[in-house]
């Protein structure tokens, strides 16, 4: 299609810009005007702030270059050394339409940068397709698996994972995984599909005639990636049922399926024919330990991986920070006022009241934190992928020493996390950051019963987070913190904690349920038109890794408004 002067329609930016090497990270998330110019054989994309926000991102676009996911999601990288005037870096852009308009608008520009398609794009296409799919060579069971080399693909009985698991807590942890519409939900988050595309199609050096293994592959979506970037083979281990899902999807992908084996087992258990160059997974739960699946990837490590391997990601940062939160303390503390009736159907409840309390208190809140809730420095605690031990994810202290900027009230502590990608050619980092584009991870509080007052500006909070791992693929939360004395000689102030990380409030919902009753179907407002467009707008669609059997059960619980939208 003829590339065309004018502007195209309105839609969601997201530029994911990092630079390789460093720690920073910037994204931003806003609406732009996106237009095109320049001959139809080397188109240009305009994308400007809407409403004056003030930046202008010019992309040559080439075939090979603009990535759809779905009918309005649509990512756009820039060439290496572009003509993007405003950063030194190539940029890449999550594209997301907000309207029919928007629909119409990615599809004209995803048409455009086929059609400035080279010759070198042509002959790319022609040698990726169509060929048959090769189902023979896809194990039909785990337990007959005729693997390359003739290795049998045999479980072990009795396995790593199971000595250290809770049958009840994997059998209902492994039925999630296997229901399609919890892939999808994590498929859905364009963030983080989007990043994993991204850091593995970047660096094709990594991948180019390797072997590689995809640890935990769910719908197999990882392995096609590792494939599309050259893997000379892919075993995509799944210990749910999602493995006849994860091999149908291989099988209907010529070109690149016939490079994937499905096995269907634990990664503690199955047996691979040999080592492999790469590791792709991802592990990461609700404060990025949650599920206890990064042990599963660092037990890979040891068993599968060639020495010298890479990871993909290869590290998880997480971060803490004191945060103040009067509205979701009062909103916690007064669940349990129901307890206070002390004439229910003639019974008097009272006595209930403080366990409850304690109950609420004992959750971890997930939703998007207000930036402006976080009142002290972060402090940042690295899991290195390449060495941590199993030993040592099962126990992680991380002391705290924070900086209240100005007097307030501390009601505990928040928390995210980041993972890195490092490729040899190209670094990417996936941050669920408070203020970024939100993820399905959102972001993580410790709310403590008892707040903590701070008098003085820039006095410090120290105490600390302990993570120990319990038998339910999950952790408890221990934090302590300490603040100075409220009056001169008085005692030290101090509060205690102590959350089930599998026991979460999913704030999240809440939120959303009081958007879209606050929106009351006023045409116009941001919610209708998303709903009204399809747009998948990730937080309430998706399912937090965190505890899936818990979130499936709240979502049963909601409205029917709820659903599909
Ligand atoms: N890789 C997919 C799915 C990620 S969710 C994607 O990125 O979309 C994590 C997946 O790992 C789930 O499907 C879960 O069933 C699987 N999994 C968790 N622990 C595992 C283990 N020890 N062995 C094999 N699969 C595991």
């Amino acid at each position: 299609m003829a590339a065309t002067n004018g502007s195209l329609g309105i839609v969601g930016l997201c530029t994911i810009q990092d630079a390789p090497g460093s720690a920073q990270l910037t994204s931003l998330e806003m609406q732009a005007v996106v237009s095109l110019q320049g001959p139809a054989n080397s188109p240009i994309l305009i994308a400007e702030g809407h409403a004056n926000a003030g930046f202008v991102h010019r992309l040559p676009l080439q075939a090979g270059q603009v990535w759809q996911a779905g009918t309005s999601v649509l990512m756009v990288r820039g060439p290496a050394g572009s003509a993007d005037g405003d950063a030194p870096q190539p940029v890449t852009f999550v594209l997301r339409a907000l309207d029919a308009q928007g629909v119409l608008a990615l599809q004209r520009l995803h048409d455009a940068a086929a059609g400035s398609g080279t010759a070198a794009a042509a002959a790319a296409a022609a040698a990726a397709g169509p060929q048959r799919p090769q189902d023979a060579q896809q194990p039909p069971a785990a337990s007959q698996q005729q693997l390359p080399g003739g290795a049998a693909g045999a479980l072990a009985v009795g396995g790593h994972f199971d000595s250290k698991t809770d049958k009840g807590s994997a059998d209902l942890y492994f039925h999630y995984y296997g229901c399609l519409q919890h892939q999808q939900n994590m498929l859905q988050d364009y963030i983080r599909t989007g990043t994993y595309y991204a850091a593995i199609i970047e660096n094709p050096a990594d991948f180019r005639g390797k072997a590689v293994m995809d640890v935990g592959c769910g719908s197999g979506i990882l392995s096609l990636f590792a494939a599309q970037a050259g893997a000379r083979v892919v075993y995509a281990v799944e210990a749910s049922d999602m493995a006849h899902h994860a091999r149908a999807l291989a099988a209907a992908n010529p070109g690149i399926g016939d490079r994937i084996k499905v096995l269907h087992g634990k990664v503690e258990d199955v047996v691979v024919p040999e080592k492999v160059d790469v590791l792709v997974s991802e592990p990461m739960g609700t404060l990025l330990v949650n599920e206890r699946m990064i042990e599963s990837y660092v037990y890979a490590r040891d068993k599968h991986l060639k020495p010298g391997g890479r990871m993909f990601p290869r590290l998880g940062r997480l971060h803490l920070c004191a945060f103040s939160d009067e509205a979701l303390y009062g909103e916690v503390a007064q669940k349990s006022a129901f307890f206070d009736s002390s004439d229910f159907y003639g019974v008097d409840l009272t006595a209930l009241r403080q366990p409850a309390t304690s109950g609420y208190f004992g959750q971890v809140v997930v939703d998007q934190i207000p930036p402006n809730v976080l009142v002290s420095n972060c402090i940042t605690h690295t899991l290195d992928f390449l060495t941590a031990t199993e030993g040592q994810l099962q126990d992680i202290t991380i002391p705290l020493s924070l900086q209240v900027a100005l007097p307030c009230t501390v009601h505990g502590i928040a928390s995210w996390f980041d993972v890195l990608f490092d490729g040899s050619q190209t670094q990417r980092w996936l941050s669920t950051a408070p203020g970024l584009p939100v993820t399905h991870w959102f972001q993580l509080r410790c709310l403590l019963e008892t707040p903590l007052v701070v008098a003085q500006p820039g006095a410090t909070v120290r105490g600390e987070l302990r993570l120990l791992a319990h038998n339910r693929q999950s952790y408890d939360v221990h934090v302590v913190l300490q603040a100075p004395p409220l009056t001169p000689g008085g005692p030290m102030q101090e509060s205690r904690g102590k959350f089930d990380l599998k026991e979460p409030y999913y704030r999240q919902q809440m939120q959303w349920m009081m958007q879209m009753a606050a929106a009351g179907g006023q045409e116009g407002g941001e919610a209708g038109v998303a709903a009204a467009a399809e747009v998948p707008l990730p937080a309430p669609l998706v399912v937090a890794q965190g505890a899936p059997v818990e979130q499936q059960q709240q979502q049963q619980q909601q409205p029917a408004a709820m659903e599909g939208v």
